[in-house]
């Protein structure tokens, strides 16, 4: 196992290695065609049917102790976290939180082309192989209750559909309870609303403060951040972010953490 991986990581060098040289020797120009010409339409539309995922539920044979524990209705999710159980199983969260909403975040299309940016559903990387172009595909999708559960996931692979199923299934695995609050002095009125205190993230270069808004203040954020604060079951709240938000994953990424640092804090 451990030497497949370690020959894998050999490989990937290697091939990284191609890649330079071969960017280095195609001209810019050629480069830049290539990428308008793999930017075709993507379909996420074709979201599955309630029957297909009914059909999913009913076969899940669980294959952890807390799988076996959710399935028999023996704890709750609450409980979960509470002593810190490890979720390995996607079923699990979808047992646990009905209903559970899942949205894509656009992470796709090139931003800083003449005529403005087309956000697309998946991103697209390419690698020059000595066969060819490998593609390779990459989605984000949170997941929620809109109810003080959020999660987020990456998923990455050879196609778009592929690449939004294993996002939607991490961010199952990387649920985690959103601590919501009032902590607005405008505001005041001690419901759960927005967040309790004031929070920072980090994600690479990008750095966020999440602020508590007074009712009806809405989401002051970037359309793609404003459906994690939607599905996290927070209404209004004030954010400031610097670094290179551009790079859409480090930035979503940097919200998330600042989410999970409410947890941490003690009032
Ligand atoms: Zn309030």
């Amino acid at each position: 196992m451990q030497k497949n991986k370690k020959s894998d990581l050999e490989d990937e060098r290697m091939e990284k290695e191609k890649e330079v040289v071969a960017e280095s020797t195609e001209n810019q120009k050629e480069e830049k065609v290539m990428e308008e010409i793999l930017e075709d339409e993507i379909n996420i539309e074709s979201e599955k049917t309630e029957e297909e995922n009914n059909l999913e539920k009913e076969v899940w044979i669980p294959k952890t102790k807390l799988g076996n524990l959710v399935k028999e209705g023996k704890i709750t999710l609450e409980d979960i976290f509470r002593f810190g159980y490890k979720i390995r199983e996607p079923e699990i969260i979808d047992a646990l939180i009905t209903p559970l909403e899942e949205d894509i975040i656009y992470i796709g299309g090139s931003p800083g082309k003449g005529g403005g940016i087309q956000r697309r559903a998946a991103r697209r990387t390419v690698r020059i192989h000595k066969s060819g172009r490998r593609i390779n595909l990459s989605a984000m999708v949170i997941v929620g209750n809109k109810n003080g559960y959020l999660g987020v996931g990456f998923g990455r692979a050879p196609t778009n559909k592929e690449a939004i199923k294993k996002a939607a299934r991490n961010a199952r695995l990387n649920i985690f309870p959103v601590r919501r609050g009032c902590g607005s002095p405008e505001c005041k009125c001690g419901e759960e609303h927005s967040i309790p205190f004031t929070v920072v993230g980090k994600t690479g270069s990008v750095v966020v403060k999440l602020m508590p808004a007074p009712r009806g203040l809405n989401l002051c954020a970037p359309d793609e951040i404003k459906k994690i604060f939607r599905l996290a079951g927070i209404k209004d709240i004030r954010m400031k972010s610097r670094g290179q938000t551009g790079t859409r994953l480090n930035f979503i990424y940097a919200v998330e953490n600042a989410l999970k640092n409410l947890n941490k804090m003690k009032l």
